[in-house]
């Protein structure tokens, strides 16, 4: 079984979306790509920080899905990261009106000994700084590793968020985000400033409007899924980083054809994950579902056409 090592926020986040506002509660980049990946069969554990306050409970909740947290450092006289963002009325676009780095100011990372071997590595949102010191502690390089960032980091941290990328093999960002790292505004022009930039695959992320792969001069494009209703979009995007790798982990196979296949896995997920408010749909999510929804990913994407 591939190991999997993710590094990202736990945290605490207060939502506000046009169905209703939340309190803080449970989320994290590191907490949505750990749901998702646990759907598949990897080994994955998780490097990252929470302070005093975070419910020991979340953490066993993890463990129970075999998910290793002893790369979870708790700073008994700190406090949780905490994020808070409100949604625009057509829930694709939001403003983040709160983020409090606490605990993850001064984050100085440990890989757990038994994840020094990752096969697969999942660089989650976080200070680039934090990101380079895990890859930094990785004896042997990993079969893949996936990127992912925010605008945050592009306002705050560019320079050390740059130095990451050139190390990457995957990134995966939404499109405001291509468009803010490259200067282009056309994503399939972004992508090519973007794969100069390091990774050999770029994942451009547009919420309800699916997600491209770039490759080598190649694209692949995977729709969302239309649902009826989205409820609270956060943790969508990690919940995609999630699935793409947990699918690419569980398969051992790193091929652009197999990463089509782990593009749709992931959006598969990410399609669970917006139904309710933060982790609520992904910690309740069967298999039996997973696999209901994939067959209907694959008729919306059929289609026979005469080409000559
Ligand atoms: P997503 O909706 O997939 O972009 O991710 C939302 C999650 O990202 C929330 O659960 C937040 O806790 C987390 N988050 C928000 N801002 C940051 C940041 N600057 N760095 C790391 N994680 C963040």
């Amino acid at each position: 079984m591939s190991k999997l090592l993710i590094v990202g926020t736990v945290a605490f986040d207060a939502i506000e979306t046009p169905f209703g506002k939340t309190d803080k509660i449970l989320g994290g980049a590191a907490t949505y790509i750990s749901l998702a990946a646990s759907q598949f069969d990897v080994q994955s554990g998780i490097v990252s920080v929470v302070g005093g306050d975070f419910p020991k409970s979340f953490l066993q909740n993890l463990n129970d899905r075999n998910i290793d947290t002893s790369g979870i450092e708790i700073i008994e006289e700190g406090k949780t990261f905490f994020w808070s963002g409100k949604y625009h009325n057509d829930l694709n676009s939001r403003d983040t009106l709160i983020t409090e780095l606490n605990v993850l100011a001064d984050f100085q990372p440990k890989v757990p000994d038994n994840f020094k071997d990752t096969d697969f590595l999942m660089l989650g949102n976080l200070h680039p700084g934090v990101q380079m010191s895990v890859i930094e502690q990785i004896s042997i390089r990993p079969k893949l590793v996936v990127l992912d960032t925010m605008n945050f980091w592009m306002d705050n941290s560019l320079d050390e968020l740059l130095e990451v990328i050139a190390k990457v093999d995957v990134i995966t960002i939404n499109d405001e985000e291509a468009r803010q790292l490259s200067g282009e505004y056309s994503l399939v022009k972004a992508a090519k400033v973007i794969h100069k930039m390091g990774p050999k695959y770029v994942v451009i992320k547009k919420g309800e409007h699916g997600a491209l792969l770039f490759h080598n001069g190649n694209v692949f494009f995977a729709p969302a899924l239309p649902l009826e209703e989205v409820f609270d979009p956060t943790g969508a995007g990690d919940t995609f980083a999630g699935g793409f790798i947990g699918f690419l982990a569980s398969t051992q196979d790193i091929s652009f054809e197999n990463m089509k296949r782990a593009v749709i896995s992931g959006s598969n997920l990410a399609s669970f994950c917006v139904e309710k408010f933060g982790t609520e749909r992904m910690v309740n999510l069967t298999n039996v579902e997973i696999k209901d929804r994939l067959k209907q990913f694959k008729e919306l994407t059929q289609f026979d056409i005469e080409l000559s």
